[in-house]
């Protein structure tokens, strides 16, 4: 399947290009990543965190050979609110934050696939300003100005306070 999508951007890489020159690497990653993960949706994302994440991808992509693919990104307060509920009702400690307290409400959360290509971006993200900040989710990262305290698991603020 990596390879696949590795084979499928180099098909595309004359499109992209007559699509954007300039940007041709950039557009065919995103095309072939958006194949290789056909539910991911970007919409959303902040254009910062955006633009943070499709440039840390394309490098991990053309540069590393890392796959990254959005499991999770921008979702709004409702959605939230009700993950939060269901979590408050399950036994045992609160992971889900509260919509006001959420990075993914506000459009600068990520929860990114594989494991590898998260470790990648754990191991390079910071050139993008995209941190993981949890212990507990190595899935999760964020689009920060500057490198957060990582947490041990979300809401962990509040249960210290
Ligand atoms: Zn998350």
């Amino acid at each position: 399947m990596e390879l696949a999508a590795k084979a499928l951007a180099r098909v595309l890489l004359p499109f992209a290009h007559l699509n954007a020159p300039g940007h041709a690497r950039h557009v065919a990653c995103q095309w072939a990543l958006g194949m290789r993960f056909p539910k991911e949706d970007l919409t959303g994302l902040t254009p910062a965190t955006y633009a943070a994440f499709t440039t840390a991808r394309t490098e991990a992509f053309w540069k590393d050979g890392q796959l990254i693919g959005l499991t999770s990104g921008h979702r709004d307060a409702a959605v939230q609110h009700r993950m939060y509920i269901e979590d408050l009702q399950r036994p045992g400690l609160t992971t889900v934050l509260h919509p006001a307290e959420s990075e993914h409400v506000r459009g600068t959360a990520m929860d990114i696939r594989p494991r590898e290509g998260a470790q990648w971006l754990e191991d390079n993200g910071a050139r993008y300003n995209l941190y993981r900040t949890y212990d507990n989710e190595w899935w999760h990262f964020e689009y920060r100005l500057r490198r957060p305290e990582r947490l041990p698991y979300p809401g962990a603020v509040r249960a210290y306070r």
